[in-house]
C-alpha cells in the first residue's frame, strides 16, 4: 500500500535582493525599530537620589518597571493588562485593514531574518552566487565565506541577547559585570539563550518560523474579509503568460502581460509563487511587487501585475471599503482600551494601602464601655520621595483611631505616618467606638489615608468594625 508522508522536505530558499519602493520602506521601518531596541537601554533618565537612572528598566528584583516618568508596580497590573489587550486589538485592527502587514514590516522575526540575509548577501553574494556556492565542492574559499557568514550571524545574535538583558539591569553596570565575569547566572543564561534562539530562528529556520511555528499566522485568517489588503497577482492582466518573445508575437492580443520571468518568485522570502493566488505563507512584504515593477519598467510593460489590493477590487466589485463593521468594532475596542489607559494614568494614585482586621480577639471591651478593634495597616508609598500621611476612620458615630508607636499628630489630632520612598511600612492601628446605641455585629467603616504633600495622593479602604 502506498503511504504518503505528512512532512514536506525542507527546501532551502535563496531570496534574491530586489531594490524598490517597498524594500526602501521596509528598511526604514526596520531602522527605526532596531535603533529603538538597541539604543533604549542606554538612554539615561533623571530620577531622585537612590533611584535607577535608566529610562527603561524592568527591575524584576525590585518588582518595578520604569518607563521614563512612569513607574509600574505590581499593583498596576490593570495597566499592564490594558496595555497588552490594546496591543492585541491594535494588531487585529491592523490585520483586518492591511492583512499580514505586521509580519512583513514590523515583526522581529522578519527584521532579524532580513538582517541576516543582508549579511549573507554581503558575504556570499546575491541569489545566483549563493546557489553556485552551495552547489560547488568544498574549498578553502567556501569554508572561509561560510565561517564569515556564521560569525557575523553569531555577532548579531550575541548583540541581540546582550541588549535584551540590558533592559533588566543597569546597562553600564551589566556590561562591566559581563566583562569581568561577575554577571549573575540568570543574566548570562538569558543572554546565551537569546543568542542561540536568534541565530537559529533568523539564520537557520527563517521562513519556517512564519509558515509553521508562528501561531498568529494560523489564526489571523479569521480577521480577513474581502476588503482586507492583500498582495495579489492580477491574472486577467497577466494571463496567459508567455516568456518566449517569438511566441508572444504570434499570440498577439491573446497573450497576457506576464513574461513568466520568475522574478516575483525568486525574491519571495517564503518561496511562494504569488501567481498561484492568495496563500497563507505570504507575509505581505511587497518584494514581489518591487520585482514585477522592475521587470515592467525594463520591458516597457504598462500593467501593474502584482499590487496591494483587496478581493473586492480583484473581483471588479467596486472599490475597497475601508470603513466597515469589523474595522469599526476593532477601532471602538481600541479606543476604549486606550482611553482606559489614559484615564488610569490620569487618576493614578501613587499610594496603596491595605487594612487587615485582627481576628484574635475580634473585639476588646474597654473599662470605659467602648469597643476596640485592632488592625494592621500596610502603607505602600509609590513615589520617589519619602511621604507623611494622615490616617482617619469614619462610618460609625464616635469612632476614633490611634496608631501604635506614633506620637506626632496634626492639629486636628490625626496621626502622621511616615513611609520612605518606594517602600511598604506596616502600622498597628487601634480603632475605638464609644457610643452604645449602635447595633451589634459587623459594621462597615472607611479608612482614609491622605498624603501631606500634593504628590503623595489620597486613598480609601473599606473594612469592618466588629461589635459584640
Ligand atoms: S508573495 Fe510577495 S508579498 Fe508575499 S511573501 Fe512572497 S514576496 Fe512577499
Ligand atoms: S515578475 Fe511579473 S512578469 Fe515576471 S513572472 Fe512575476 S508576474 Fe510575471
Amino acid at each position: 500500500m502506498e503511504t504518503t508522508s505528512l512532512y514536506a522536505d525542507w527546501k532551502k530558499i535563496y531570496p534574491r535582493h530586489q531594490e524598490g519602493f517597498f524594500r526602501k520602506l521596509r528598511y526604514r521601518i526596520y531602522g527605526v525599530e532596531l535603533a529603538i531596541f538597541f539604543l533604549l537601554p542606554w538612554v539615561r533618565w533623571e530620577r531622585p537620589e537612590g533611584m535607577p537612572n535608566q529610562a527603561v528598566l524592568f527591575d524584576l528584583p525590585g518588582r518595578k518597571f520604569y518607563i521614563f516618568d512612569l513607574a509600574i508596580w505590581p499593583q498596576d497590573i490593570f495597566l499592564l493588562a490594558f496595555l497588552l489587550i490594546a496591543a492585541a486589538i491594535g494588531l487585529f485592527f491592523m490585520t483586518a485593514l492591511a492583512g499580514r502587514v505586521f509580519c512583513g514590516y514590523m515583526c522581529m522575526q522578519t527584521i532579524w531574518t532580513d538582517w541576516f540575509l543582508l549579511m549573507e548577501r554581503l558575504i556570499e553574494g546575491n541569489r545566483n552566487a549563493r546557489l553556485n556556492l552551495d552547489r560547488s565542492p568544498m574549498s578553502v574559499n567556501k569554508i572561509r565565506l561560510k565561517l564569515l557568514k556564521h560569525a557575523s550571524w553569531l555577532l548579531i545574535s550575541g548583540w541581540t541577547g546582550l541588549t535584551f538583558v540590558l533592559y533588566f539591569s543597569n546597562a553600564p553596570e551589566m556590561i562591566r559585570q559581563i566583562v569581568t565575569g561577575s554577571a549573575p547566572f540568570p543574566a548570562l543564561f538569558t543572554m546565551l539563550f537569546l543568542t542561540a534562539t536568534t541565530y537559529v530562528m533568523a539564520g537557520l529556520a527563517r521562513e519556517q518560523v512564519c509558515i509553521y511555528m508562528c501561531p498568529y499566522a494560523r489564526f489571523q485568517g479569521v480577521m480577513f474579509d474581502e476588503d482586507t489588503m492583500i498582495v495579489a497577482y492580477h491574472p486577467e492582466l497577466g494571463e496567459p503568460r508567455e516568456s518566449n518573445r517569438r511566441k508572444r508575437t504570434e499570440m498577439k492580443e491573446r497573450v497576457g502581460s506576464c513574461i513568466d520571468c520568475d522574478s516575483c518568485v525568486t525574491v519571495c522570502p517564503t518561496g511562494i509563487d504569488i501567481r498561484n493566488g492568495q496563500q497563507y505563507e505570504c507575509i505581505t512584504c511587497g518584494a514581489c511587487i518591487d520585482a514585477c515593477d522592475d521587470v515592467a519598467q525594463k520591458v516597457g510593460m504598462t500593467d501593474r501585475l502584482i499590487r496591494y489590493t483587496s478581493l473586492r477590487e480583484m473581483r471588479g466589485d467596486g472599490k475597497t471599503r475601508w470603513i466597515r463593521g469589523r474595522i469599526l468594532v476593532y477601532a471602538t475596542l481600541l479606543t476604549i482600551f486606550l482611553g482606559g489607559i489614559v484615564v488610569y494614568l490620569a487618576r493614578h494614585v501613587p499610594l496603596d494601602f491595605t487594612v487587615i482586621g485582627h481576628r484574635q480577639p475580634l473585639y476588646i471591651l474597654q473599662s470605659d464601655g467602648s469597643i476596640q478593634n485592632n488592625y494592621t495597616v500596610r502603607v505602600l508609598n509609590m513615589t520617589e520621595t519619602g511621604q507623611t500621611y494622615t490616617l482617619s476612620v469614619s462610618g460609625l458615630p464616635g469612632i476614633t483611631l490611634t496608631v501604635a508607636a506614633i506620637n506626632t499628630h496634626t492639629s486636628e489630632g490625626l496621626p502622621l505616618l511616615t513611609v520612605p520612598p518606594g517602600s511598604v511600612t506596616p502600622y498597628t492601628v487601634y480603632v475605638r467606638q464609644k457610643q452604645q446605641n449602635v447595633e451589634t455585629g459587623r459594621h462597615e467603616v472607611l479608612f482614609t489615608l491622605k498624603a501631606m504633600s500634593s504628590t503623595g495622593g489620597e486613598s480609601n479602604y473599606k473594612s469592618v468594625f466588629m461589635r459584640p
